[in-house]
């Protein structure tokens, strides 16, 4: 690589990533899973580009995003050899989807039909197919975005829309994704985790022609629970960049 890179900071985000990766095959055997089935996403937003550099240093080769217009510019500059993978885990402005399209491999945060129809098009245009997850909302917080699942009655509801996402041939629907109210105590997380898993067997009864299988639970405050309550996927960026310093 020809940037100069922060031998300091590579070890250190070395020996973050371990605890991780400790602590999720932890949570993971505590359960009866096999860790090996648990995809570690390592979130980077507002993070510069040298820690980003550092990060695949450090042997990590699948990061997160939030803003798609911050990691398109970070990606572009890249350079890297390694192969690397890019997850798109913010909520995506109807603009923005080709930008996301374009730069990412995979989107967490399809949070309305609008956009799946915007992804689908620019993905056709590419002649390429887009995984994807379904971004549910299971506390009913208004701040929070994704189809508004927290109450089971209203399960059915959410049939029509997922039923027209699932029909998008350039998509691939893969599962789902929550994030959870801000809670002091990272135990609180684990009803709306098991709900989740609740609203993913309701899902592949009703909607067998898609694939639920992933949940991308958990980040650095609760992803012990997240893990022993099923994730599939993890993301993690405090835990393993430290605070974030870009604004
Ligand atoms: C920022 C963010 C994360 C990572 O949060 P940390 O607390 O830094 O681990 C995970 N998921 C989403 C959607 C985020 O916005």
């Amino acid at each position: 690589m020809s940037k100069s890179i922060d031998k300091a900071l590579v070890e250190k985000i070395k020996e973050n990533l371990d605890s991780v990766n400790q602590r999720i095959a932890q949570s993971a055997e505590k359960v009866g899973r096999d860790p090996s089935g648990i995809k570690l996403v390592a979130v980077t937003k507002l993070m510069p580009l040298d820690v980003i550099l550092a990060g695949i240093e450090a042997g990590i080769r699948v990061f997160g995003e939030n803003y798609p217009e911050q990691a398109a510019e970070k990606i572009a500059s890249l350079d890297s050899e390694e192969e690397i993978e890019w997850h798109m885990i913010g909520h995506i402005q109807s603009r923005k989807a080709d930008t996301v399209c374009n730069y990412f491999d995979m989107v967490h945060s399809l949070d309305r039909v609008k956009i799946a129809r915007y992804l689908n098009r620019y993905a056709k245009e590419q002649n390429r197919i887009l995984p994807v997850l379904i971004e549910v909302n299971l506390s009913g917080e208004k701040s929070k975005y994704g189809w508004d699942a927290s109450s089971d009655e209203d399960w059915e509801n959410l049939l029509g829309d997922f039923r027209k996402i699932a029909v998008y041939k350039n998509l691939n629907v893969r599962g789902l994704m929550t994030m959870p109210p801000l809670f002091e105590d990272p135990e609180k997380t684990r009803p709306i985790y098991k709900e989740l898993t609740r609203l993913q067997y309701f899902l592949q009864e009703n909607i067998p022609e898609a694939n639920w299988d992933e949940l991308s639970i958990g980040t650095s405050f609760d992803f012990h629970v997240a893990v022993e309550e099923g994730a599939t996927i993890v993301r993690i960026g405090t835990e393993i960049f430290g605070p974030r310093t870009m604004h």
